[in-house]
């Protein structure tokens, strides 16, 4: 007799392999082929609502953690792990702003831009998101010890979560790419830091070889239950839609675990009738990190069905490794070169009909500006999705009376010091930078009056 099923399983995105494994297990990737894994659900055993406004009412409910928590309320939607494994330290409390002023600047219609501000989250990031669901399913495995690779909100989440199970943690972090906002709070959470003298991408192949030696529980996005809790940064959007569908989600992408999971949570939703069709996605990426902008609008690299062309990526990492080529820009979240979940990447694009592009530092830094003048800020990263956004309505892809969403990553005090910077040396149109004046009082209210 075959073993009873559980309700969620781990399955092999790659469609000549398909093997599936038991949620019981701690894996990164396919043992049979090395491909990413995902978590697939038997939908007849989980009572999933008819509608999706059912899981608003949850939301009134203040006492109960879990459905408290802007993850959890959408338990049905991400069934791996039973409810005493479940840890939350009230994540997903975000709201998505509509932003008519900032709208009215880039010539958007009001009422159609809204901004979803995941800086919003406990340690300031979405990275929490995903963090809850990582650490809900490191307790199901029981494991002890944890580690990631960081360009600092995966570690800022990573040490939280863990301190708040009483798991270990250690942080692979890339030797001075990393903003302080983000160091500091590893540190304070207890976590181990190891600065590896290399960057993003080798702290990355690092972090992954420690863990297969030693048995430790990786939280990269690598880690397919992390992708889980992303999703419902999708459903909230919609929530605080009155449970309509924005017409574009924009996106920044680093590794990519964001656009993979926000596909995921569209093709799901579809599946299950609980939406009638998908909004677009635009991932924007820095052109000092443009991995995939060049590998899907120059080499026309695709999905394909699950058929994806990896020879085209093999032969591109080692054109980057034959440069030495080092990822570079100041939103450092996103300066990645070997994104790893770039396969699942490409299949969000194909159930998206989405498009990618890369906008310069400048452009980044610019809209940070804009985005700190008009509501509640972000940090670099982030705002590589208004600067997007402008070249995207240049180019008439988005039309300035569709209902674009903005997912705003990170909290614009992770970085400081990018934002002092582009004030204090008037790096741009939106600078505001201090003036001096001296200890006077006739001098003080000369210069308050000019
Ligand atoms: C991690 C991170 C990103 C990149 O997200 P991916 O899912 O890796 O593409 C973007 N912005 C911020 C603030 C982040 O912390
Ligand atoms: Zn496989």
């Amino acid at each position: 007799m075959a073993p009873k099923k559980d309700r969620a399983f781990q399955k092999c995105i790659n469609p000549d392999c398909g093997v599936q494994y038991d949620c019981s297990q701690t894996l990164v990737k396919c043992p049979a082929c090395g491909h990413l894994l995902d978590i697939a659900y038997d939908w007849n055993r989980i009572p999933v609502p008819k509608k999706l406004s059912d899981f608003g009412k949850r939301w009134a409910d203040r006492n109960n953690p879990l459905d408290f928590s802007g993850v959890w309320r959408f338990r049905e939607l991400l069934d791996f792990c039973d409810d005493p494994h479940k840890v939350t330290i009230g994540e997903g409390q975000t709201i998505l702003q509509r932003n008519d002023e900032l709208a009215a600047q880039l010539g958007i219609r009001p009422g159609r831009l809204f901004l979803q501000y995941e800086g919003l989250n406990p340690s300031g990031s979405f990275k929490d998101n995903g963090m809850t669901a990582a650490f809900s399913h490191a307790r199901r495995v029981g494991a002890q010890s944890s580690a990631c690779a960081s360009t600092g909100n995966t570690s800022a989440s990573m040490a939280l979560y863990a301190h708040s199970c009483g798991i270990k943690c250690t942080v692979f972090i890339g030797s001075g790419r990393i903003a302080y906002g983000k160091l500091s709070q590893s540190m304070d959470y207890g976590g181990k830091t190891l600065q590896v003298q290399g960057d993003f991408d080798d702290c990355m192949k690092q972090v992954q070889d420690v863990c297969r030696e030693l048995n430790i529980y990786l939280v990269n996005s690598l880690n397919p239950f992390r992708l889980e809790g992303q999703k419902t940064i999708m459903y909230r959007i919609i929530e605080q839609l009155g449970w309509e569908l924005p017409d574009w989600i924009v996106v920044p992408g680093g590794n990519l675990g964001n656009s993979s999971s926000f596909g995921k949570a569209f093709a799901e939703l579809k599946q299950l009738g609980l939406i009638d069709r998908v909004p677009r996605m635009a991932v924007i990426n820095a052109s000092g990190a443009d991995t995939l902008t060049h590998l899907v609008n120059n080499k026309k690299l695709r999905w394909n069905a699950g058929r994806v062309d990896n020879k085209a990526i093999g032969d591109f990492y080692a054109e980057l490794t034959a440069k030495k080529f080092s990822p570079h820009t100041c939103a450092s979240a996103i300066e990645i070169s070997r994104p790893v979940n770039l396969t699942k990447c490409l299949r969000a694009l194909d159930v998206c009909n989405g498009v990618v592009l890369a906008v310069t530092d400048a452009k980044i830094i610019d809209a940070k500006a804009q985005i700190g003048l008009y509501g509640l800020g972000c940090e670099p990263a982030s705002a590589a999705t208004i600067a997007g956004l402008k070249h995207l309505l240049a180019d008439g892809v988005i039309r300035p009376d569709e209902r674009i969403a903005c997912v705003l990553t990170g909290h614009a005090l992770k970085d400081p010091t990018v934002t002092v910077n582009y004030h204090k040396d008037k790096m741009g149109p939106f600078s505001n930078p201090p003036i001096e004046v001296p200890n006077d009082l006739q001098e003080i209210i000369r210069r308050m009056t000019v």
